[in-house]
């Protein structure tokens, strides 16, 4: 247990100093992780970690390139404890699961939500690269990459690739067949189609007034930006976490 901790301690700190983690999102992950080592031992960790470092790798990469998207998405640079908890809520909710009563379907559980948040995370780091605009799965017109709805043939193949990582990175570690194995991607992958979806039709979008870009920002060209669609208390975070909480959710109701 004081292992778990301290190897925690260390992944945050690290996380910190490496620019992938604010102060408050390094303090979350500790509890985070406690709770997910409790729960799932150093299997739970080493998932949390494959998930953590390829996505902070996906951000990092050709970040330079990303840069018209960071004036799209809500938040960009060092996860805060909002983020954290978005991403490793659920996860450690599943862990809380299998501590107060013990069922492998919870560690099923577990494994799709870090499925799901690795998805998520590669389509959308992954696919604003794609060379074709994305387009909104409502209504098929094209939209800026970077804005929630949007898909590309790209980024929904980094998305499964995202999933298929970690259940993957899973498989060596725990007793399943491979057509199990496919059916925890697959159940990984509804974390993104619901993410997608609730972006394209609930999340809060707002209008810069400056330039007339649609943003999820509040705040744009240091002018307040006009509120266009979506529930106001639906931001990316929020549909991040529902997202992966779904996956879970399913799972764990399949799986039981
Ligand atoms: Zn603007």
């Amino acid at each position: 247990m004081l292992a778990i901790f301290l190897v925690t301690c260390l992944v945050a700190f690290a996380g910190y100093r490496l620019r992938s983690l604010t102060i408050s999102g390094a303090v979350l992950t500790v509890v985070t992780g406690t709770v997910i080592g409790y729960g799932f031992g150093w299997f739970g960790l080493y998932l949390l970690g494959v998930f953590f470092s390829t996505s902070s790798l996906a951000s990092k990469y050709r970040s330079r390139d990303k840069e018209p998207v960071d004036e799209i998405v809500e938040k960009s640079g060092p996860r805060d404890f909002v983020q954290v908890l978005a991403n490793g809520g659920v996860g450690m909710a599943t862990a809380l699961g299998m501590i107060l009563a013990p069922n492998d379907a919870w560690l099923f559980a577990y494994i799709a939500s870090i499925a799901a948040a690795t998805s998520d995370t590669w389509g959308s780091e992954f696919g604003v690269l794609a060379k074709q605009k994305p387009r909104s799965v409502l209504t098929f017109r094209e939209v800026e990459p970077g804005t929630s709805g949007g898909v590309s043939p790209f980024g929904t193949f980094m998305s499964v690739a995202g999933a298929a990582v970690i259940i993957g990175a899973s498989l060596p570690l725990i007793d399943i067949s491979l057509a199990f194995a496919g059916l925890l991607i697959a159940l990984g992958l509804t974390g993104s189609v619901v993410d997608t979806l609730l972006g394209a039709t609930v999340q809060r979008k707002f209008r810069c007034r400056v330039c007339g870009k649609l943003t999820e920002k509040r705040v744009h060209h240091h002018e307040p930006t006009s509120y266009i669609s979506g529930w106001r208390f639906l931001g990316n975070d929020a549909v991040n976490f529902l997202a992966i909480a779904s996956a879970a959710t399913i799972s764990f109701l399949l799986l039981r």
